[in-house]
């Protein structure tokens, strides 16, 4: 058996499609598009990477999207400040700060950062306001990778009410809300993590498992129910040649991709679970590619609720 793939680059772009028409609409309406601003503090490559493929996506469909760039020096009172004039500034609806900021900046620069952004413009709904109405099931604004895999699995036809979920990780940006968002959907969740007892005699009770860990392919067969879905979060970069050569082998695309590049991304889940899963979101190509889709579903939708607008989605 080999599992059905998830193509979340296709969905990805459908979410996207769908938006031109509310972008549209908006910027009729207001007289101006959806505004996105985007602080990117330092020059950490992946996130240059990042940043660089939001920017492209939201002017694709008409958005206007400004790159704030501090340098690697800033304080954190800078980031808050650039934050505060992005908060006064009624053109730009949503505001994104990439994550990681510096380490110099000490460990809780990214909460002071949630904690200062309006949560009106708070696109990637990490501010304790917008985390606090998804507890209630009325979220305008839910983080984007956790709602971009409800959108991969309700256009996959994955049933989650009934099913039974579990997640492993417990971030207040994947696992929380991914857990949340699953029981909105009235899935029966259980979320794991490093202390969990017996990892895998939960994860194989899973109709639906969700990998955030963060640990190049520690999802493995034995963790999955046969038939199950299986999303795969985790975003990896491995470096080490007799690494990849165990999890792929010889021959493979991935195989030949990094005599090409010298490194791949690989997900949290073994390659081997394809062979024991019904559905599987790939990566590269599942998750990643709805995250910036949502954060553009997540900029419209902010656009129209500050207009007043009813939401239309
Ligand atoms: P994180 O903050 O490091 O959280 C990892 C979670 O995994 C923690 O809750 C941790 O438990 C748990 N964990 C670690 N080791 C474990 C073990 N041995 N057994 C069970 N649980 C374990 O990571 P994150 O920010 O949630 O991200 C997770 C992954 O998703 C990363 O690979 C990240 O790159 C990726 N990601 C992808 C996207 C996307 O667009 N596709 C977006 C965001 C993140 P404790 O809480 O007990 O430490």
């Amino acid at each position: 058996m080999s599992a059905r793939l998830l193509d979340g680059t296709a969905v990805g772009a459908a979410i996207r499609e769908e938006l031109r028409p509310r972008v549209a609409a908006f910027t009729a309406r207001a007289g101006r598009p959806p505004g996105l601003g985007i602080v990117l503090v330092g020059t950490h490559p992946p996130s240059e990477i990042y940043v660089r493929n939001k920017l492209k996506s939201a002017a694709e469909i008409g958005c206007r999207a400004e790159l704030i760039r501090l340098p690697e020096t800033a304080s954190l009172h800078d980031v808050l400040d650039a934050v505060q004039a992005l908060n006064a500034d009624a053109s730009f609806d949503g505001i994104l700060v990439q994550d990681p900021l510096p380490s110099g900046m000490g460990p809780g620069a990214s909460q002071a950062v949630f904690d200062t952004i309006d949560p009106a413009k708070d696109v990637d709904g990490f501010t304790p306001v917008n985390a606090g109405r998804l507890s209630q099931g009325r979220a305008i604004l839910a983080p984007c990778t956790p709602s971009g895999v409800i959108a991969l699995l309700t256009r996959a036809g994955i049933p989650m009410a009934g099913a039974h979920a579990v997640v492993i990780g417990r971030s207040d940006i994947v696992g929380k809300p991914m857990a949340l968002l699953l029981l909105q959907e009235h899935a029966t969740v259980t979320i794991c993590h490093s202390r969990t007892r017996d990892l895998p005699s939960i994860t194989r009770q899973a109709d639906i498992l969700v990998a955030a860990v963060g640990r190049t392919a520690f999802v493995t067969p034995e963790h999955v129910k046969p038939g199950g879905t299986v999303v795969d979060v985790g975003i990896n970069r491995v470096t080490d040649a007799e690494h990849v050569a165990r999890l792929f082998p010889e021959g493979s695309t991935r195989r030949a991709d990094f005599a090409k590049r010298g490194s791949l991304v690989v997900g949290d889940v073994h390659p081997a679970v394809a062979g024991v899963a019904g559905a599987l979101t790939p990566v590269p190509g599942g998750v990643g590619p709805l995250t910036i889709a949502l954060l553009l579903q997540n900029t419209v939708a902010a656009a129209e609720a500050r207009a007043g607008w009813s939401a239309s989605h």
